[in-house]
């Protein structure tokens, strides 16, 4: 088999190889049905027990009490974008507060404003999108219908240190690529959302976490499938669910809970490998040059430069060829971008640390 490189994709992203080879095991027959996951029908007991497992997991690792519902939906987070307008705008509160930290909460942004109203209450785009506001900065309706931002930044590898103080607005997150890397108060959140090929399985899933209150707040009018509470009613069945990803997630998740131990290790580990990186970007005199302001850098996504193109080139292939790949920034930023999801080993990392210190020591002038 070739070697599997180390992959700093942003998303499809790195899974854990226990996770991986378990999918290939079991790929070909699962037990009960004598079939593969990917030909057993959404309504089989078989299923019904994945799915379950996978929410009961996601319950654990967050503590999430029964005032909220657990939603698989399709459609990534760009169908989020819009359907949270659609169901938690109201005619009494028919606008909403967006914080805008990066090229994803601007992409919200612009699609709830197909739907009805939205205010800006922070836009970072002054200072390029280095760094996330303090709740002193935020320019706040009191009436707004909720607060949207995203907590983690995956092109600018920005991340809110903590939630953000939107008074009694419920709260709405994109979490998309730090989902599950921390513990978090979920009590302070009325809804967190995120879609699963970052940090927790293939693409094809949305996880969606929401208050029951707000359930309340989505119309009959709407169109089935765009109704959070007609999912929330059918336990995310309504129609086929996208099965062999939410199985995924359901290993994934059994990861977290039984290797890891849970999400104040996973923040631990995470912690420990994001240091590794920013410290040999600060040593660096400057060749490293990182994107974030150090009091809100990312543990998931390092985005950084080099002091040219030609060395960015040069860092990319010799990286690539030391299987140390995906370290391209994305295309509307360039640079470089070091995605460390939960699943990346810290092995990995120590292989990317080594190879960033050689590099400068070699080209610094
Ligand atoms: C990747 C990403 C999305 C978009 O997800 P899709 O599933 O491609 O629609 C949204 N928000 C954030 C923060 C992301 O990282």
């Amino acid at each position: 088999m070739t070697q599997r490189a180390y992959n700093f994709a942003a998303g499809p992203a790195v899974l854990p190889e226990s996770v991986l080879a378990q999918i290939q095991r079991e790929i070909m027959v699962l037990p009960g049905p004598k079939a593969s996951i990917l030909e057993i029908s959404h309504r089989s007991p078989t299923f019904k027990e994945i799915i379950e497992a996978a929410e009961a997991n996601i319950r654990k690792l967050l503590k999430i009490s029964d005032d909220y519902a657990v939603l698989f939906l399709q459609g990534g987070g760009r169908l989020l974008f819009s359907m949270i307008p659609m169901n938690l705008a109201t005619k009494e509160k028919p606008s909403a507060d967006y914080i805008v930290t990066g090229t994803w909460g601007k992409a919200a942004l612009k699609e709830a404003k197909k739907e009805g109203l939205a205010r800006v209450a922070w836009d970072g785009a002054d200072s390029k999108y280095t760094h996330t506001p303090a709740d002193s900065d935020l320019d706040l309706d009191p009436n707004a219908a909720y607060l949207h931002y995203t907590c983690n930044e995956t092109i600018e590898g920005v991340q809110f240190p903590s939630e953000p103080q939107g008074g009694e607005v419920p709260l709405v997150c994109d979490a998309s690529s730090d989902f599950m890397h921390k513990p978090i108060p979920i009590d302070r959140y009325g809804m967190i959302y995120a879609c699963a090929q970052k940090n927790l399985g293939p693409a094809g899933v949305s996880i969606v976490v929401i208050h029951k209150d707000l359930l309340a707040r989505s119309s009959d009018d709407l169109g089935a499938y765009l109704n959070f509470k007609l999912h929330a009613d059918e336990n995310s069945l309504m129609n086929t669910a996208p099965t062999f990803a939410i199985y995924v997630v359901r290993l994934v998740t059994d990861w977290l809970v039984n290797d890891i131990g849970g999400l104040d290790k996973m923040y631990a580990i995470n912690k420990a490998k994001a240091k590794m990186l920013y410290d040999v970007i600060d040593a660096s005199g400057g060749f490293y040059d990182g994107h974030a302001k150090p009091e809100c850098r990312s543990l998931m996504n390092v985005s950084f430069r080099l002091p040219s193109e030609e060395l960015t080139k040069e860092f990319l292939q010799q990286g690539e060829a030391q299987d140390l790949t995906a370290l391209a920034g994305h295309r509307s930023v360039g640079g470089c971008r070091a995605s460390i999801y939960n699943a990346m080993p810290v092995a990995g990392v120590e292989a990317l640390r080594d190879f960033m210190i050689a590099f400068r020591d070699k080209h610094a002038g």
